[in-house]
Order: structure tokens, then C-alpha cells, then sequence
């Protein structure tokens, strides 16, 4: 059995605030899809009572009369009356289905955008990465999007409509036929509760599986993975660990299956039951000549039109609370907390002092302080090299910087100002980044270069292009900076080397004209040539921007004023290189002479 749900909030109440939340929006998206909606319950409800109403009166008419004009009235009017009325449901249904799709479209791009404004943090959280898989499959074929929350709606007021006129004519010649269908009802109200929740259970532990398993999938069908799987031989090994997940999904449906067995089990015996004595029954009454045999036939349709409404009424309630369910991971995607305080201060347009005042950070999840009391200044226009050992935390100085976490202890100031009092998206504009693990995306190079910060004409991408070594390159291309990357879309799309890559990100954080670059290893990918290059503009390239550069290059140290030498988490040696180097057996003194070896 799965173990029950711990959360408070019950299931009906969940239905109510996810529908509070959904129909408004629908409503206010596509009026259409409800008046639809609605003419469609209306056909659904009347089209069985064409064959329950007409049908006796052929059996009466052929054990009587036989009149053959009669018999063709009553036979075309199920024929045509059925037929006409299903043709406009599925007609109905269509569009329906179209609505579905326009819905659809609208909440995924929702919940991209909210996958892509979540903080950063969350982007490395287990838990908040189990969310967007939940969210993403519960609204999706779970609980079918907004159309697979109100449909049961439509539909139960359909079926209420069956069972009003179902029950009206068992009333009348046969009432005890509506209490043995009650009781069959009653208990198959009882089973599906039972199911249902086993159901929403499997569903939230099914999440990271999903999550495992797709990105299993991806990854073995992404290109980009192909070099190392081949050449470590690492097939197997994936196709190994995704077997293995694959198990452990089947083991789950299994477990669910099973559980769910035993209540199917009474659900159908119930329904023999309710079919023997509905026989007997009505066989009685035909016999003590209480009802009539076409009456006997009305009677087994209503008497069925009944319990399938019945069961359909109580499906449509327990498939709200079930889709509604579902549907609630979407509403907790969007609430999802924020995990960093945000202000709404003003960022002046000034040259910007940053101060870190006594910094300590520890990684949400674990115990080990990576920075420890990192206080350091830096005025406009400075440039400072962070450098140190792997895993010295110089890129979760910068992650802190710019806001992706924030400090676990001190503070770190802008203008003198706390970082959290600022208005989190006018905060980051001051910012262009280079990370280690920069994306580029399958647009065009020019895209991948402006991306939202359209502020100047194409010349500025061209002498951008230029400055950081790029120019040849696009030049020798047909479609030059429109050129796309990637096969992903077009054939004709480039595969830029690695440095190439570095390069048109290292242009991105130019273009973007934010008073801080920060240059995450910028030249880890490049040739000699094209490092030295980069040197040598490094002034042109940065200007009187306030410049952030680590690098394991000590090279690159020469031309920043200051360089910051981080080690276990704390800034051992700060100052220039030329007094850097003279600290005997210093960390950096070390560095250069291990590495300037190479150079000389
Ligand atoms: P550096 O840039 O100097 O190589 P980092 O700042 O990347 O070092 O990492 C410092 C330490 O923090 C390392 O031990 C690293 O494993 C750890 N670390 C980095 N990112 C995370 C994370 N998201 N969660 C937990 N630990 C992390």
C-alpha cells in the first residue's frame, strides 16, 4: 500500500482553490470553450433517451398492431434522432479538443517562464527540481490541462440530467429496481474513492522517477553526449542505469496495480449482483403481470442509463478531486517560495562600490563552509583576478555576488547599501556575467550575443564581434552573425569550437553594457593565441568597467590591479603581482613560479 498523504490540506479542498484558480483564467482566455462545453452536456444528456423512450414502443407496436408505418416512424426516429445527435457531439467535441490545445500552449509557456525566473538556487534543489516535474506531468496527461479539470463538470451535469429522467421512469413501474441500483452505486462510490487515492499517492512518488528516467532519455539521445559515451564506452553503462530505472518505475505501477486489484474486484462482483436481481425482479413483475414486456425493456435501459449515470456522476466528482490534484503541483510551481530575499531599492546610476563585509556561505543541504569571512572592496573601474586552488569557492564568491545565493553569514553591500534591499532585476543589470558552464543557445549569433538587451544598432555587435577575436570567423560565414548554431534547427547551423564558444559568450557579456563583467575562466577553451589576444584588448575589451577575472592563468594577473588569492574559502593574499610575488613561499609565488616554467 502506498503510504498516505502527509499533506494537510484535504483533497476537496485542494479541488476548490485549484478550480478558484483555473476557471478565471480560462474564462477570461477562451469564453468560448464553456458556452461549447455547455451545448455539448445538453446533446449528451438526451441522446440515450431517443432509444429508451422510442425503443418499447417498436416492441409494443410488433407484439400489437404490427402497423408498418409506425414501425418505420419509431425505427428512423432512433436511427436519425441517435445518429444527428451523436454526429453534433463528436462535432462539439472537436472543438473542444482545439480549446484544449490553445489552454495547453498557454500554461506551458507559464511554466517555462516560471522555470526560468525561479531562483537560481532552486535550479541545484532536488526538492524544487521535483516540483517542475510534478507540475509539468500533472497538468499535462494527468489531469489533462484546464479542459481535463471542467469536463467532469459538463459531464456531471449531464449525467444528472440522465438520472432525472432515468429515475422518473423507474418510479413509476419499477421503485425497487432504483434501490438494488443504489446499493451497486453506493459501493462503487466506496471503491473508487479507494482507488483514487492510491492513485494520487503513485503520481507524487512517480515524480522523481519521471524526472531520472527523462533525463536517462535525453541523455542518450542527445548528439552532445555522444563523443564521451563512445569513447568511455559508456553505453552500457547508461543503458544499464536506465534499465534499472525503468524497473523500479514498473515495480511502482506493479505496486499500484495491486493494490488497486482487490477493490476492482468487489467493484464487479457488486455489478454481477446487481444484474441477478434486477432479472429477478423484473421477471417478477412481467409475470404477475405488474408490467408489460416493452415496460420490461424500458426498464433494463432505464435501469442501466441509470447505474452508468450513477457511476459516471460519482466518477466526474472523484475525476475532479483526482485532476484538480494533479493540476495543484502547477498552482505550487507558481508559489513556489523564493529562496532569496528580494527589496525593491533603487540601484543609482553612479560609479558602484561593492564591499564583501565579513562573508561566510554554506551550500543549502551540506555542512561545509566554502567561503569563510571573505571581506574584500572594490571601486568602479577596478580590476580584480580572483585566484586559487579548484574548489577554493572563487566562482561561489561571484555566485554570491550576483545574487544566486545569498551569503549564510555577513553581508555583502553595493554603494554601501545591503544587496538584498535592491530590486532584484535592477540589482543583476549591473551585471555581466561569463560563467565556467555558459550556455549558448540554438539561435543565431547574433541572438546569442543580444539576447533581451536590444540597446544599440548591429554596429555594435559587429565591432563587439571584432574586439573579441570573432570577426574572421563570421566573415568566412554565408549568413555571417545570422548564421544559427547548432544542427539543432538548421542544417546549415555551425558547430563553433569550444574557444569559438567562449568567444561569442564573452561578447554576450560585452554587449549587455553593464558597469561589472565577470569572467568566469573566460579563456579556459582558447589556444595560446587567442588567450593572448584577449590579454592584450583586455582593457579596450572591459574599459572603465569594474572587472571581475578568475582565471588559473597567472598571466592574466598582470593587468588587474589587485588580485585576490583565494584559498579554503578565505582571501590569504591580496595585492598586486608584483607584491604577491615577492611573499616568500606565498600561495601565489607558488603558483606563478609552477606555472610561468611552462611559459618561459
Ligand atoms: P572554485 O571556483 O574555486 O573552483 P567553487 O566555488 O566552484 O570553487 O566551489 C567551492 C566548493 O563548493 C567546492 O568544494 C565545491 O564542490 C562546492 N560546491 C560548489 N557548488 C556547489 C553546490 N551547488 N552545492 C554544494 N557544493 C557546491
Amino acid at each position: 500500500m502506498f503510504k498516505k498523504n502527509k499533506e494537510k490540506s484535504s483533497g476537496t479542498s485542494i479541488a476548490v482553490k485549484t478550480l478558484k484558480y483555473f476557471i478565471p483564467i480560462a474564462w477570461k482566455l477562451h469564453k468560448g470553450y464553456f458556452f461549447v462545453s455547455l451545448l455539448k452536456t445538453i446533446v449528451d444528456a438526451v441522446q440515450p433517451f431517443v432509444s429508451i423512450i422510442v425503443s418499447p414502443l417498436i416492441i409494443a407496436e410488433l407484439l400489437g398492431e404490427r402497423n408498418i408505418e409506425k414501425l418505420i416512424l419509431y425505427t428512423a426516429v432512433i436511427a436519425v434522432g441517435s445518429n444527428l445527435l451523436s454526429l453534433a457531439g463528436s462535432q462539439l467535441g472537436v472543438i473542444i479538443e482545439k480549446y484544449s490545445e490553445k489552454f495547453d500552449n498557454y500554461f506551458s509557456v507559464q511554466m517555462g517562464r516560471r522555470v526560468m525566473e525561479m531562483d537560481f538556487q532552486h535550479t541545484e534543489d532536488k526538492r524544487a527540481l521535483d516540483q517542475v516535474e510534478a507540475a509539468n506531468t500533472g497538468m499535462s496527461w494527468y489531469s489533462g490541462g484546464v479542459v481535463g479539470i471542467c469536463s467532469p463538470f459538463f459531464e456531471m451535469i449531464s449525467n444528472i440530467l440522465k438520472i432525472l429522467g432515468s429515475v422518473t421512469l423507474i418510479a413509476v413501474y419499477a421503485p425497487v429496481l432504483f434501490l438494488i441500483t443504489a446499493v451497486v452505486v453506493a459501493v462503487k462510490v466506496f471503491v473508487t474513492n479507494k482507488t483514487n487515492k492510491i492513485e494520487i499517492e503513485a503520481h507524487k512518488g512517480l515524480s522523481k522517477l519521471n524526472r531520472v528516467f527523462g533525463y536517462y532519455g535525453f541523455t542518450l539521445t542527445d548528439f552532445r553526449y555522444g563523443k564521451d559515451i563512445r569513447l568511455y564506452g559508456a553505453g552500457d553503462m547508461m543503458l544499464g542505469k536506465w534499465n534499472s530505472v525503468t524497473h523500479e518505475q514498473i515495480s511502482h505501477w506493479a505496486k499500484r496495480a495491486n493494490s488497486e486489484l482487490p477493490w476492482d474486484h468487489v467493484s464487479n462482483g457488486f455489478g454481477v449482483a446487481r444484474d441477478i436481481a434486477s432479472y429477478l425482479y423484473l421477471g417478477i413483475l412481467v409475470l404477475t403481470g405488474s408490467i408489460t414486456i416493452p415496460v420490461f425493456t424500458q426498464m433494463l435501459s432505464a435501469g442501466s442509463a441509470f447505474q452508468s449515470s450513477m457511476s459516471a456522476l460519482l466518477w466526474n466528482v472523484q475525476n475532479i478531486v483526482k485532476r484538480t490534484n494533479y493540476a495543484y503541483e502547477y498552482i505550487k510551481l507558481m508559489e513556489y517560495p523564493a529562496a532569496i530575499e528580494k527589496g525593491s531599492r533603487h540601484v543609482k546610476n553612479i560609479d558602484h562600490t561593492i564591499e564583501f563585509r565579513n562573508v561566510s556561505f554554506t551550500y543549502p543541504n551540506t555542512d561545509v563552509k566554502v567561503l569563510d569571512g571573505v571581506s574584500i572592496t572594490l571601486h568602479q573601474g577596478e580590476h580584480l583576478s580572483v585566484v586559487g586552488l579548484n574548489g577554493a569557492g572563487k566562482t561561489t564568491f561571484v555566485k554570491l555576488l550576483c545574487r544566486l545565493y545569498d551569503p549564510t553569514d555577513g553581508e555583502i553591500l553595493l554603494d554601501g547599501i545591503d544587496i538584498k534591499e535592491y530590486d532584484y532585476s535592477e540589482y543583476m543589470n549591473i551585471f555581466s556575467p561569463v560563467f565556467q558552464d555558459f550556455r549558448l543557445f540554438a539561435f543565431s549569433i547574433n541572438e546569442n550575443i543580444i539576447l533581451d538587451n536590444v540597446n544599440d544598432a548591429q554596429n555594435n555587435v559587429d565591432g563587439i564581434i571584432e574586439q573579441v577575436g570573432l570577426k574572421e570567423k563570421v566573415d568566412s560565414l554565408e549568413k555571417g552573425s545570422g548564421t544559427m548554431l547548432f544542427k539543432s534547427f538548421d542544417e546549415n547551423g555551425i558547430e563553433p569550437s569550444g574557444g569559438e564558444q567562449q568567444k561569442i559568450a564573452i561578447a554576450r557579456a560585452l554587449y549587455k553594457k553593464a558597469p561589472v563583467v565577470i569572467l568566469d575562466e573566460p579563456t579556459a577553451a582558447l589556444d595560446p593565441v587567442a588567450e593572448y589576444d584577449i590579454y592584450r584588448h583586455f582593457d579596450t575589451l572591459v574599459g572603465g568597467k569594474t572587472a571581475i577575472y578568475i582565471s588559473h592563468r597567472l598571466s592574466s594577473c598582470k593587468f588587474c590591479d589587485r588580485i585576490a588569492v583565494f584559498s579554503e574559502g578565505r582571501i590569504k593574499e591580496y595585492g598586486t603581482h608584483e607584491e604577491l610575488v615577492e611573499i616568500d613561499g606565498g600561495v601565489y609565488s607558488e603558483m606563478f613560479r609552477a606555472q610561468a616554467r611552462y611559459y618561459n
